[in-house]
């Protein structure tokens, strides 16, 4: 159920929903979807759809996951990628891959030591992750070239966009819950003109969590 042909399944599927780069397809690939969900949804890992992974959240759907990070990827490899709301931690097992340092908050303890202790459990060394609410990003370790939320806010938080490098862009789902739509907000100024300038792309519509304010041990 966890076999290689199973995941060759769900590769060929990505490619069939039009996620183009061999890269990330290679990190799904070879990432073990079902370490990070429950024992008794193991067999369910690779298909492509979100499972709970309790305290009323989900492990991301690896067509999104595959998504996002294509598009992380889009202006080349990003030196320094913020990822909000780690989960169980699959998807920043993914960009971790692909990405040289990432960063990474969660609100919730109890999934960020799980996070945690499934990305060591896998060989992961590459991921800094603390508990707080990536609403405020993460000032100390930025400016960041991609950040991107796993949790959807009505509206882009200022602090995001603030620790934006020039040319940095954000990967967030925005929108009410059940009506969301990807959206990449880059920035366009080169960092040396008086004003920040940031141009919005709507993606595709989506579903996600929302982003939640504070944080819960
Ligand atoms: N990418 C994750 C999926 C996580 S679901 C995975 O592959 O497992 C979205 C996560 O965002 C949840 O764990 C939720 O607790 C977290 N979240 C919601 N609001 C947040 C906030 N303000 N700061 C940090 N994390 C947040």
């Amino acid at each position: 159920m966890t076999s290689q042909r199973t995941r060759e399944r769900l590769i060929s599927r990505l490619r069939d929903e039009g996620i183009e780069n061999q890269q990330v397809l290679d990190a799904i690939r070879d990432t073990p979807r079902h370490l990070f969900v429950d024992e008794a949804l193991a067999h369910r890992a690779y298909e492509d759809t979100a499972l709970p992974i309790g305290f009323s959240q989900t492990i991301s759907q690896p067509y999104i996951v595959a998504r996002m990070t294509e598009l992380a990827l889009s202006l080349g490899v990003p030196g320094r990628l913020l990822e909000i709301g780690t989960g169980c931690g699959y998807q920043t097992a993914v960009l971790a891959q692909l990405v040289p340092r990432v960063f990474s908050v969660e609100r919730i303890e109890p999934l960020l030591d799980r996070a945690i202790e499934n990305l060591a459990q896998i060989g992961i060394s590459n991921v800094v992750c603390r508990l707080a609410d990536g609403k405020m990003g993460w000032e100390d370790r930025g400016p960041y070239n991609v950040i991107l939320s796993a949790a959807a806010p009505e509206q882009v938080p200022a602090e995001l966009l603030e620790q934006l490098a020039p040319e940095g862009m954000i990967i967030i789902p925005v929108g009410r819950e059940g009506k969301q739509m990807l959206t990449v907000v880059q920035r366009k100024d080169d960092g040396k003109a008086d004003a920040r300038d940031y141009q919005s792309y709507e993606i595709e519509p989506v579903r996600f969590v929302p982003l939640l304010s504070g944080i819960s041990r």
